[in-house]
């Protein structure tokens, strides 16, 4: 059975779906694997590495997804009309595509896939179960955004993270504030601790205080007085009482702060704006925020996508792709489990689709020229 791996084409991207080092696996279990020609080149990996691994370079997409029945990508399909740059149009018709579709962003593409009787898995809507950890690739990239942005923050901002005890005086830790403390701000607290900063952590998610404990930062507590947890773990969105108590609790401690790094999502929501104006207006001159959130809309009221905004001395980053800045590792996570979720998805060397399993369920959102994913068909209705 053969399965393609494209080159990606959105701009800035480097990742890549497989890894040389990942391919035996898909080998072993019968697949014939073919990689464009370049493929892995914004990820260091070569096509003499993949070709050493077992895998068939294809020279062009033609050649690339001709009689392909797996297709394993990173980003959604590019379906822009324009000639040479319409992925969707070179994919077979019955084949199967498993990639991050994001159709709770973007629930239009799902609809073209149906038309093109393409039956697709997406690597976002994956149930974080215990069973489907080594599947979870929105963990796995957000562990390594959170990592970045504090290296980002860290290079940015003019002052030494840990404390300093030197002959030229004493010199405090700098102060650190995480928002938002699920996977991506965890990683953050982690990597902010290690260089020796004094780092808080803040979610409303209760179940939080002791993950940030754990790490060694404070907890912030807003003391909400409603349920803030969803299904799986996920934050609800908050009512307007709540969001206001959450303000005047964060207002003090981004005031304080020397960098602070947001991460806060609601799952298939606008990312909600916690860091206002006013606070940013009230913090010293050389601090530093990172908006991880600023694809979803942004968590910090300034902040914009792939810029670095200066208000009164205070830098605001809105990195877009960071996970593409870590393409060697972040490529070689996703390679692990985009593989174990093909793998689920095939018996005996056949691909085979238990609907009553719930990750298969959940993962897949277009069959037999249908839209199946349920939180995607009411999104398009
Ligand atoms: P996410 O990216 O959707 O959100 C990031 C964080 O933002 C979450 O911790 C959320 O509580 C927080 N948040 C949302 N609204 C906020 C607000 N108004 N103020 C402050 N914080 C806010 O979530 P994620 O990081 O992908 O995962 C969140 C949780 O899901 C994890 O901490 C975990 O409990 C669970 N999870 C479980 C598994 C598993 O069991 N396999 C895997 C991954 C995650």
């Amino acid at each position: 059975m053969k399965i393609a791996v494209p080159k990606e084409i959105v701009p800035g991207e480097r990742r890549v779906a497989l890894v040389p080092n990942a391919l035996g696996k898909l080998t072993k279990a019968g697949f014939e694997i073919f990689v464009e020609k370049g493929a892995g080149e914004g990820s260091c990996y070569s096509d003499k590495e993949y070709e050493e691994a077992g895998a068939r370079i294809a020279k062009s997409p033609e050649e690339l997804y001709k009689d392909a029945k797996v297709i394993l990508k990173v980003r959604p399909p590019v379906v822009s009309g324009k000639k040479g740059n319409n992925e969707l149009d070179l994919m077979p018709e019955g084949s199967v595509l498993i990639c991050f579709l994001e159709t709770l962003r973007n629930p239009q593409v799902a609809g073209e896939l149906a038309k093109r009787k393409i039956t697709s898995f997406s690597m976002d809507t994956i149930p974080r179960i215990s069973r489907a950890q080594s599947m979870d690739a929105l963990s796995s990239q957000a562990s390594a955004a959170g990592y970045k942005a504090v290296l980002i923050a860290a290079r940015t901002i003019r002052k030494f993270l840990p404390m300093l005890t030197t002959a030229a005086g004493t010199i405090p830790p700098a102060k650190v504030f995480i928002i938002g403390a699920g996977v991506a701000g965890l990683q953050a607290i982690a990597t902010a601790r290690r260089l020796g900063a004094n780092v808080e952590g803040f979610d409303i998610r209760p179940a939080a205080k002791g993950e940030v404990e754990s790490l060694g930062a404070r907890f912030v507590d807003a003391q909400l007085e409603e349920d803030t947890e969803a299904e799986g773990g996920y934050a609800k969105e908050v009512s307007e009482e709540a969001k206001k108590r959450e303000h005047q609790v964060l207002h003090d401690h981004v005031a304080a702060a020397d960098i602070v790094i947001t991460t806060a999502q609601v799952p298939g929501k606008k990312a909600p704006v916690l860091v206002t104006r006013d606070m940013i207006e009230a913090m010293k001159p050389g601090s530093v925020l990172v908006d991880l959130a600023v694809e979803q809309g942004g968590n910090i009221e300034l902040s914009k996508p792939g810029e670095s905004v200066d208000v009164n001395g205070v830098t605001i980053i809105g990195p877009d792709n960071l996970t593409s800045e870590m393409s060697v590792h972040t490529s070689q996570m996703y390679a692990r489990n985009i593989i174990t979720l093909l793998l689920h998805l095939t018996k005996e060397g056949q691909l085979q689709f238990d609907f009553d399993d719930e990750i298969t369920a959940e993962s897949c959102i277009t069959h037999n020229g249908e839209i199946v994913h349920e939180r995607t068909k009411e999104l398009l209705k």
